[in-house]
């Protein structure tokens, strides 16, 4: 049977409305192609795209370089399972763990996925390697995180529509404040079964809260101290976004490949996927040096998408497009520009209360309370002036382009935002 035509949004929303599960609230714009920094939608309209599929595509919306490369392999070969060996997998193992500096790679699909691979490598190296008693190790978490959607994932969410009514939940992990050394420190001289510290570098769902600046490199330092894993969750953080080729580098301002001289901060286990297939495809990944990863052995854990040749192709061309492209300095330099223009802006504004990030993952708070329906009221308005964003934990609109943007493209979509958050002056 082939697709029925779509004729109007209208007409989209319905169906997706009775025929799917209700487990979104999107905003109500029915998207049918996008190139690069652009989308549009069924009827017809150009919009900018500041939400990069949650950081996903940003590398631009079907660049020729990925989209060329997911095709050439998905003629060839697309799955063997990892029952055989394929003829692109190691080439791209090769290739990811030189990029980021670590021995291994272990390849899956979703963010989540990889969350999943990430807490089992920590427990059986906390089992295996620190002599924790079976059962019994944990890992600490951060409030306010998230990591995905699965059973285990959300229970360790405090966000309750994602818990509630999921349980019962996976024990096993502590929470602590955001930013918190102190607290981590105590929560890991409390109990001498931790395997693990995760966390994300900037809390992205949460509403892009930035941590101090040495919070990243004392945790670490904490985590070596007591021999606990310093577990860095960059699937929306890493890859560019946020002007470092991943959110550990911190304020390194070297090249993107990466002397990781200057302030860089080596996880333990690095969890990526998102922009590692520039939103082309689900591939995520799991990275860490052989003294972690040798803790996984045959038939122990993996999944049959996993490691697959397109999945592969996909990620060493959106890896090379970054590099090719300069697309970590242009996020840094962006980013600077996107926030000062907003300054500028903020300043006289009632309406807006700050602008925060790093590289273009940036948000802005809006002067009314989580519960008002300003900031939706703001994303809507925004759409009909050409730019789609969304707001997370009501009053915060979460800004993040895809890298490509040029500066000229950036003032005029700061002009788009300005205007339209001057309708909503008070
Ligand atoms: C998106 C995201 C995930 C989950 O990734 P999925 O592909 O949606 O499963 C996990 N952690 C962080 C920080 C994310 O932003």
């Amino acid at each position: 049977m082939p697709l029925p035509k779509i004729n109007s949004s209208e007409e989209a929303i319905k169906l997706e409305d009775q025929h799917g599960a209700h487990n979104y609230h999107p905003l109500p714009a029915v998207l049918s192609r996008g190139e690069g920094v652009h989308v549009w939608d069924v009827e017809g309209n150009k919009y900018y795209d500041f939400l990069s599929a949650y950081s996903a595509v940003n590398q631009g919306h079907c660049h020729p370089k990925i989209v060329g490369a997911m095709h050439e392999q998905a003629s060839k070969l697309a799955l063997t399972s990892r029952a055989f060996h394929n003829d692109v997998l190691g080439a791209y193992e090769k290739y990811a763990t030189d990029y980021f500096g670590f021995d291994k790679l272990l390849p899956m699909n979703t963010g989540a996925e990889a969350v999943e691979t990430a807490i089992k490598i920590a427990r059986k190296w906390a089992y295996e390697r620190k002599g924790v008693k079976e059962t019994e190790a944990e890992i600490i978490v951060c409030e306010n995180n998230f990591h995905g959607r699965t059973t285990t994932v959300i229970s360790f969410s405090n966000d309750e529509d994602a818990r509630r009514n999921f349980g019962p939940y996976t024990p096993g992990f502590t929470k602590i404040p955001y930013d918190d050394t102190e607290a981590l420190e105590e929560a890991i001289k409390a109990n001498p079964n931790v395997a693990g510290f995760l966390v994300e570098p900037i809390q992205g769902e949460a509403g892009v809260y930035v941590p101090t600046d040495d919070f990243i490199q004392k945790a670490k330092d904490i985590c070596s101290k007591h021999n606990v894993l310093f577990m860095a969750d960059e699937i929306q953080t890493g890859i560019g976004r946020t002007g470092g080729l991943l959110a550990v580098c911190g304020h390194c301002t070297c090249e993107n490949h990466c002397e990781r001289q200057e302030t860089y901060t080596k996880p333990d286990i690095l969890i990526l996927g998102k922009a590692l297939s520039g939103g082309n495809y689900p591939v995520s990944a799991v990275l860490a040096d052989n003294e972690v990863m040798d803790v996984i052995q045959p038939g122990q854990h993996g999944s049959t998408f996993g490691g697959n040749p397109v999945a592969a192709a996909v990620a060493v061309a959106a890896l090379d497009v970054i590099k090719d492209e300069h697309l970590t300095q242009n996020a840094r330099r962006m980013g600077k520009l996107f926030r000062r223009l907003m300054d500028d802006y903020i300043r006289e504004s009632n309406i807006v209360n700050l602008v925060r990030g790093r590289g273009l993952l940036n948000a802005i708070v809006i002067n009314d309370s989580p519960e008002s329906t300003t900031a939706w009221d703001i994303c809507m308005a925004l759409k009909e002036n050409g730019l789609l964003a969304k707001p997370t934990h009501g009053n915060i609109i979460r800004f993040a382009p895809p890298l490509v943007m040029n500066e000229e493209q950036l003032r005029d979509c700061v002009n788009i935002i300005t205007s339209t958050l001057k309708q909503f002056e008070k």
